[in-house]
């Protein structure tokens, strides 16, 4: 099994790509087959400076790289398109020989011509095919000689496919089932541009067919180009790949295809990494940057349009391949759920170990402009062990709790209720029985024989203290056992915490 991820250089991976890669990835593994990355970079007008490197930087953030491709070579190379057209040309005289395409001169004012006129008469879109391309200005309706001619001239030519006249061609997609068409409704579409460049119907094919590749796994906006294919091949003679066309991601309303606007409104990234256009400067965020882990997102794609037939959720990549089969991915489309993305990165992070999210949680830091101090790591397994259970995204290690890294802020209602002399007084006792505990006796445990100790002999109930030392320790209302974070902030910051809560005011 040879299977392809063949994206176009025009723009940042979108989670629809990322998913399609996986499927690919998954089949390939799944067989011990091969998986390939091609660029298809044909269309120079669409070309988008470091949309190649972007791509290659997701597939290896979502540890889905593939086995051959432009980033480490392989048998099949070169894997951009741009760098093959000697190829392509050949392939395309060898259809004009065999009677399978042919050569059109008409020039694109001419053929504007041809499509607004038909439009004025209501006849509505003027198409170049069988109707029509007898009397247009090509080596079908010119002698040999003028043609001849023409390409003595240097005249600009494109070359064409001759769909054949009226027939029906059937061909089964491994998801979609029996494809029936009339070749009739397919116009004579260009195959190679009088640039010399080939379109992506025919590089497509042309390489699908010299990498070997037998499985074509791709988005559902290519079913309406595999009719093409399936010609191409027919007229090349050459053994047709199994197809497989994925259904949509749709909005989470379920009104659409999930588009780059939806996720901007929505407050969805609907990419796997934040990316900048460098035409417009147009920014837009990451699943990377957002703070989710990789494994949870490749988890959560991997079920978005196919089930492993039973109702194992969470699986690491070697499960999903062991489990994973073409056959069992739906037909129609899924909607994009966020919360179930939440819950399986929520998930992933409560299995991550901490040297996975060590760099990550300094990354927030960085982030946030807290860099000033520095943590050890020892110091972040502690924030990780207190935090695991209350992070959505990894950034929540930090902004949902900058009391570990910050002097506390204090919010006004919490002290405005709990501030009260009584409370004063009590914290101020435990400061002084506080101050009696040894460095190295400063654990949870030991904290709290002393802390009941001192309730018991004062009489303190729990409402007057443990309000007053969760609000010095951390400023908020929220959050893990208040013994647990003076434990972690260790003897000498939790006594300047109690001590300096006096001195902030409402
Ligand atoms: N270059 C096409 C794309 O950008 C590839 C379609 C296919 O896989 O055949 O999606």
């Amino acid at each position: 099994m040879v299977v392809r991820f063949a994206p176009s250089p025009t723009g940042a991976l979108h989670v629809g790509g990322v998913r399609t890669a996986l499927y690919n990835y998954l089949l390939a593994k799944k067989h011990k087959g091969t998986f390939i990355l091609r660029i298809e970079d044909t269309d120079q007008t669409r070309f988008v400076p470091g949309a190649e490197e972007y791509i290659i930087e997701s597939l290896k953030w979502c540890g889905i790289l593939p086995d051959e491709g432009t980033h480490n070579g392989g048998k099949h190379a070169p894997y951009r398109q741009s760098e093959r057209s000697a190829l392509y040309q050949q392939y395309a005289e060898q259809l004009v020989k065999s009677g399978h395409a042919y050569y059109a001169f008409d020039t694109a004012e001419e053929l504007n011509q041809y499509r607004a006129t038909a439009k004025e008469a209501g006849n509505g879109n003027w198409t170049y095919n069988v109707a029509t391309r007898k009397g247009l200005n090509n080596s079908l309706s010119l002698s040999e000689d003028a043609v001849t001619a023409k390409l003595a001239a240097g005249e600009d030519y494109v070359i064409r496919f001759l769909i054949p006249e009226n027939e029906e061609v059937t061909f089964v997609d491994d998801i979609k089932g029996s494809v029936s068409f009339q070749s009739a409704q397919l116009d004579d579409k260009v195959l190679m541009k009088s640039d010399g460049l080939p379109t992506y119907h025919l590089a497509n094919v042309v390489d699908d067919h010299l990498m070997e590749v037998t499985n074509v796994i791709r988005g559902d906006e290519w079913l309406g180009s595999a009719p093409l294919h399936v010609l191409l091949y027919r007229a090349f003679g050459w053994e047709r790949p199994h197809f497989a066309h994925l259904p949509l991601i749709l909005r989470p309303d379920g009104n659409g295809k999930l588009s780059k606007r939806d996720g901007d409104r929505l407050g969805i990234p609907v990419f796997s990494l934040d990316w900048t256009d460098p035409h417009t400067g147009e920014k837009s965020s990451g699943f990377r940057e957002a703070g989710y882990l990789p494994a949870a997102l490749i988890n959560f794609l991997a079920l978005l349009g196919w089930s492993p037939g039973h109702d194992e959720e969470v699986m690491t990549l070697e499960r999903m391949t062991e489990l994973f089969s073409i056959e069992k991915v739906g037909k129609s489309g899924t909607k994009f759920d966020l919360d179930k993305l939440k819950w399986f990165n929520q998930t992933y992070i409560k299995a991550a170990d901490d040297a996975e999210l060590i760099p990550l949680i300094r990354q927030t830091i960085e982030k946030e402009g807290l860099s000033n101090n520095s943590y050890s790591d020892a110091y972040l397994s502690g924030v990780i062990a207190l935090m695991k259970e209350r992070v959505v995204v990894t950034h929540d290690f930090v902004t949902k709790a900058k009391y570990f890294y910050l002097s506390p802020e204090y919010d006004a209602a919490f002290m405005a209720k709990q501030w009260h002399d009584a409370g004063k007084a009590n914290i101020k006792g435990l400061i002084s029985v506080w101050e009696a505990v040894s460095e190295e006796n400063w654990n949870v445990e030991e904290l709290q024989t002393v802390l009941t100790a001192y309730m018991q002999e004062n009489s303190i109930g729990n409402g007057k203290i443990l309000p007053q030392l969760r609000l010095a320790l951390t400023g908020v209302s929220g959050g893990p056992e208040s013994l647990a974070v003076a434990a972690l902030l260790g003897k000498e910051d939790t006594l300047k915490r109690l001590e300096d809560v006096f001195l902030a005011t409402i």
